[in-house]
């Protein structure tokens, strides 16, 4: 999947190509406003996202321009500054989401993967089947078995176990599980992920020897066999 990335910056360019990458994305950089305009307005991408301060047009000019030629990939403005005012122009050009540096790359994704949602543009694995050790999860007909025994969960468990089926192994912190089965609107303060990770956990191992589901101190949480 193709993600245009508009930043002058190189060290952000870095930094987010990086990540990116390590996520399989394509990413193509555009450094210029000017740039960015003749790379976006081909459609061609999954999400751009748009610095603020570029050296010749600023990123509201480019969002604006994009929009007038019709384009409608969704764009997630970056900028230095968090006032108000300038939320709201972001959003007034034709943005759809707004993210102040410096940010985390967990934080980045997780914005990107909603937009991706929202405009239906995730593209669905043919195999909605997931398995890691006894604990098997179908995306098709939501049954959660663990060997022969069914497991019965909420949509809100169903959604935050299958977050972590898709990606066994990996860690991942509260802000992305939040994101991911509560929406970037959640509360960042909430306790909620901890409420359901511990509800989670007394569905799907509490009563098997091979705990799966870990707590990663300080990062948050993981699943897998080890
Ligand atoms: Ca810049």
């Amino acid at each position: 999947m193709r993600i245009l990335l508009v930043e002058d910056d190189q060290r952000i360019v870095d930094f987010v190509q990086r990540g990116l990458k390590a996520e399989s994305y394509n990413v193509e950089v555009a450094r210029t406003g000017m740039e960015a305009i003749a790379l976006g307005k081909e459609g061609k991408f999954k999400v751009i996202i748009l610095d603020l301060g570029l050296p010749d047009l600023n990123g509201r000019e480019v969002c604006e321009r994009l929009r007038s030629l019709g384009v409608t990939t969704p764009i997630l403005m970056l900028t230095a500054r968090d006032t108000v005012h300038d939320k709201v122009t972001g959003l007034r050009s034709g943005a759809d989401d707004y993210m102040t540096k410096p940010f985390a790359f967990e934080e980045l994704m997780a914005r990107i993967e909603v937009l991706m949602r929202r405009r239906g543009g995730l593209t669905k694995p043919d195999n909605r089947e997931f398995t890691i050790a006894d604990l098997v999860l179908n995306g098709e007909t939501h049954e959660v078995q663990r060997g022969e025994t069914p497991i019965i969960l909420t949509p809100k468990e169903f959604a935050l176990l299958e977050c972590f089926m898709r990606m066994p192994g990996k860690v991942l912190s509260r802000t992305r599980i939040l994101e991911q089965v509560w929406g970037y609107s959640a509360d960042p303060l909430t306790n909620v992920v901890d409420v359901y990770i511990r509800q989670l956990r007394r569905k799907i191992d509490d009563d098997f020897e091979l705990k799966l589901l870990k707590t990663v101190r300080g990062f948050g949480y993981k699943m897998d066999i080890t």
